[in-house]
């Protein structure tokens, strides 16, 4: 067993459903093995300003149930520079914290890569962002949480869109990646979806729209990642209302209601097991990984390789979509 004495656990980059379920396990899994955990507020920016959450474990009960992140999180120019990190190692070292669980998205955890190789600091990161874009797991905490939210809504929005003949493009967080559009776009039975992953194709979109209205659609949906390379949800719904009129167009944003809300049920075991493995494997002397799960198995992977690839998306689903909307 590794040496360990004290954890930091932090969450860094965009919140996501899951990260208190995470925080928690951490905290818990710690404390049982007489492991002092201190939560670090603001993600690099509380550490590089010393902002410590002591005693953690008196603050994570009936926090499993709870979206966003009671540590709070940022974004940091700073620890991007060797000076910056130098800071934040000082205040850790004021505490005597000799290891880290960093809780955040692909921009996180190379940070955490950054700083481990260093201040030579065990970091185990944990994969925390509603996108799923991450190498090295099926699933990131919050995405199936994210998933969930959109389609309750979407389908109360079908609801709308069948009574008024109505076609609706519906815009769902994707700066870079189309998982919750896919996904989602599958499960509300979407018309199209429309992904930065694939060129969007304004006339063939339209001719699938007129194929659709042959077989008697009345309305229909069209969801579209925000980063999709056409352009957001407006631009592309008046690109379409420019060549097809036969229905009337409207648009909804979902906006950041995606990233709240209390955990699903599998985002909450998700984080509880992550926060777990995170500090076994601390304990057993692993450092410098991201646990992931794959192919229902959790796993380590190394956060040199996280930082460099991303977990691609399966166009085919793409084409079931269609077939299964035609
Ligand atoms: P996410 O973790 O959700 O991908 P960001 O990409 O914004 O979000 O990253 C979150 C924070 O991680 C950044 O604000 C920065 O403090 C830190 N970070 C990102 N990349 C690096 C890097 N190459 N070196 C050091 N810190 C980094």
């Amino acid at each position: 067993m590794a040496n360990i004495k004290h954890i930091g656990v932090l969450t860094s980059g965009g919140d996501a459903p899951g990260m208190n379920a995470a925080i928690r396990a951490v905290t818990r899994t710690g404390t049982y093995h007489g492991i002092e955990v201190t939560g670090i507020y603001r993600g690099y920016q509380g550490m590089i300003e010393g902002e410590f959450h002591l005693n953690l474990k008196k603050s994570v009960s009936n926090i499993i149930q709870r979206g966003g992140t009671i540590l709070k999180t940022a974004r940091s120019e700073e620890f991007k520079t060797k000076e910056g990190r130098k800071k934040a190692h000082h205040q850790i070292q004021k505490l005597e914290i000799d290891a880290l669980v960093v809780i955040g998205g692909d921009g996180s955890l190379r940070g955490a890569l950054e700083f481990s190789k260093e201040y030579d600091i065990p970091v185990i990161g944990l994969p925390g962002t509603i996108d799923n874009d991450m190498y090295g797991t099926d699933s990131t905490i919050g995405y199936d949480t994210a998933l969930n939210t959109v389609v309750q809504a979407v389908d109360k929005i079908r609801d709308t869109a069948g009574s008024h003949n109505r076609l609706f493009f519906i815009e769902v967080m994707g700066r870079d990646a189309g998982f919750i559009a896919t996904n989602s776009g599958i499960a509300v039975g979407a018309e199209d979806i429309l992904i930065p992953e694939t060129e969007t194709h304004i006339d063939e979109l339209i001719k699938w729209l007129q194929h659709e209205r042959r077989v008697n659609k009345t309305s229909g949906i069209i969801i579209v990642a925000e980063g999709d390379d056409a352009g957001g949800a407006y631009e592309i719904a008046r690109k379409v209302e420019e060549g097809f009129t036969e229905y009337e167009t409207k648009v909804t944003v979902l906006g950041h209601i995606q990233r709240g809300g209390p955990p699903t049920c599998n985002d909450r075991v998700l984080a509880s097991r992550m926060g777990y493995d995170a500090v076994m494997h601390l304990l057993s002397g692993e450092r410098s990984k991201m646990v992931g799960i794959v192919n229902n198995r959790f796993v380590l992977t190394s956060l040199e390789k996280t930082g460099k690839r991303a977990h691609k998306i399966d166009k085919q689903l793409l084409e079931m979509a269609k077939v299964l909307s035609s």
